[in-house]
């Protein structure tokens, strides 16, 4: 691996923090868990577990049953058998249990939290203040919608669920992934089956107790744990809809295996974003948001800014601020209040964070890691940023998912739009500059499902996010997380 680079002499001390370890004492974690299937936790008929770790130790955590073809077969089967009284029942009664299902995450946000900084490894910080707090506004959100349908698609037609949604979500934010897919669907009155990522189950699992306290009906929601083929068995079985978030490879699969099958489908897929700086943007404002666009969640965001563009006038500027900033993150104990960036999810993620890395520096790129001391055991990646980057470089073109920066510049307002358009990905980007009117201008020009401005990685449960071209299509949140959920034609299946 690259040396890490001395500390410039401008920067800031760096700050020795006092250790600040949140208490693991609240979570109880069971030695073995079952596939969620009617309302139970029940042993998977292939009787085969996996176990689960947290990446930052690497100790085990649990053992989780792996689903096969005829687990997803008997969690599809509750589904299906749950759904005519779901859907029958009055929209304020199913509306009720989604708010419970809000409130109780609420309840439990530290346990929750807690749990998932254990298996995924991303700061506390994170998942306590946003992680769970807007998993929890996502039922709020669409529990407040369940019986208000047809206000919200009017002159469509009388708005009926369309039956048993099959919802496949990746390990970067586990419980929000969750919550993105079951809230909608619950709320249009759906039965799901869900399979989260085998790198993080804990939390989906968790929520399936929720589920239970929340005395949802048995089969409304099912929970198989398992790896991809458990996700390729959900595609291939009797389902009405899949939603699945994660890499456009798979995507692609599933594209390929729903084609033809009348099957509804929704893909939430990678990104390259550019994060734009223009010459008259507030710098220090914008290298907090160049930092929170890529070192959030250790770089594992779909729509991270991992292409900074920098108008060339304060490219100098600019770079020695961020390298100044990259000083002072603290890379860490997930479970240290203080830790700014956590541990990589997955010693496969890890390996190919450095591959990508390697070649950067194999193709010219100049690459800056502060120094830092990374824990012996677990998954770390030091924050990394490249300049000298060219547009055919794999680090500007391909999806790292990790910390890992590559700045670009520009000269002119059109060869930023072309430099930010020049990739096959299309689900977010950032403009930074204090002009209102080039912001207009530039979300007009830019081809992303979301354009932020003078902002990073903000997320709300009104607003519609998703993507273009192969970033996938289909939007979760908002009305139009609710609309692949409804069918307007006089029923469902
Ligand atoms: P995947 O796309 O493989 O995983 C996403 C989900 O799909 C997981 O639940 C996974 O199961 C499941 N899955 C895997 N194969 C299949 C299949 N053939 N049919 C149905 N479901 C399947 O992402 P990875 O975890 O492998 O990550 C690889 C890369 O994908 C990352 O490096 C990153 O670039 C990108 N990615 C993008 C995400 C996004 O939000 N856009 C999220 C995660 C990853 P399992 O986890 O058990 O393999």
């Amino acid at each position: 691996m690259t040396e890490a680079i001395e500390r410039p002499a401008s920067a800031a001390p760096p700050w020795e923090y006092a250790s600040a370890p949140e208490s693991t004492d609240i979570v109880r974690l069971d030695h073995r868990y079952g596939l969620f299937i009617g309302g139970e936790f029940v042993e998977p008929k292939s009787g085969r577990w996996f176990p689960t770790i947290s990446p930052s130790t690497e100790e085990t955590l649990a053992e989780v049953a792996e689903a096969d073809a005829a687990d997803v077969a008997r969690a599809v089967d509750a589904a299906r058998d749950a759904a005519p009284a779901w859907r029958a029942l009055a929209p304020a009664e199913r509306a009720k249990y989604v708010f419970r299902i809000a409130r109780q995450l609420q309840e439990r946000a530290r346990e929750f939290a807690v749990l998932e900084s254990l298996n995924g490894g991303k700061p506390i910080k994170e998942s306590r203040d946003v992680d769970i707090p807007l998993a929890a506004a996502h039922f709020f959100y669409y529990a407040g919608w369940a019986d208000k349908l047809e206000y919200a698609f009017p002159a469509r037609g009388t708005p009926a669920p369309v039956g048993v949604a099959g919802q496949i979500i990746p390990w970067n934010f586990p419980l929000l992934m969750a919550a993105w897919k079951l809230a909608p669907a619950l709320a249009a009155g759906n039965t799901t089956v869900l399979k989260p990522a085998e790198t993080t189950p804990l939390t989906a699992l968790l929520l399936a107790q929720v589920m239970q306290e929340a005395e949802l009906p048995p089969g409304v929601v099912n929970i198989v744990t398992g790896a991809g083929e458990t996700g390729a068995a959900l595609v291939d079985a009797p389902v009405d809809k899949i939603a699945f978030t994660g890499s456009t490879e798979v995507g692609k699969i599933i594209r390929r295996s729903t084609a033809g099958t009348g099957k509804r489908l929704t893909l939430e897929l990678g990104g390259k974003a550019a994060n734009i700086v223009f010459e008259d943007a507030p710098l220090d404002q914008a290298v907090e948001g160049v930092i929170n666009g890529i070192f959030f969640n250790q770089g594992h965001v779909c729509c991270a800014g991992s292409r900074l563009l920098v108008q060339e006038p304060v490219f100098d500027a600019l770079l020695g601020k961020l390298k100044d900033r990259l000083q002072t993150l603290r890379v860490g104990d997930p479970l240290d209040k203080n830790t700014d960036v956590g541990a990589i999810n997955s010693r496969a993620q890890l390996e190919k964070i450095e591959e990508l890395v390697e070649s950067g520096v194999e193709e010219g790129a100049e690459i800056y890691q502060p120094e830092c001391l990374l824990p012996e055991r677990g998954f770390w990646f030091r924050p990394t940023l490249f300049t000298g980057v060219s547009q055919s470089h794999r680090i500007a073109r391909e999806e790292i998912f990790g910390p890992v920066l590559s700045i670009l510049t520009f000269r002119t307002v059109d060869e930023a739009v072309e430099k930010a358009n020049n990739t096959p990905y299309g689900l977010s980007a950032g403009v930074w500059t204090e002009k209102g009117s080039r912001i207009l201008h530039m979300a007009q020009r830019l081809r992303a499902g979301v354009v932020w401005a003078n902002t990073f990685n903000r997320f709300d449960p009104t607003s519609p996010f998703g993507g273009y071209k192969e970033s996938g299509f289909g939007r979760e949140g908002g009305l139009h997380g609710l609309e692949p959920y409804l069918t307007f034609d006089g029923g469902a299946r």
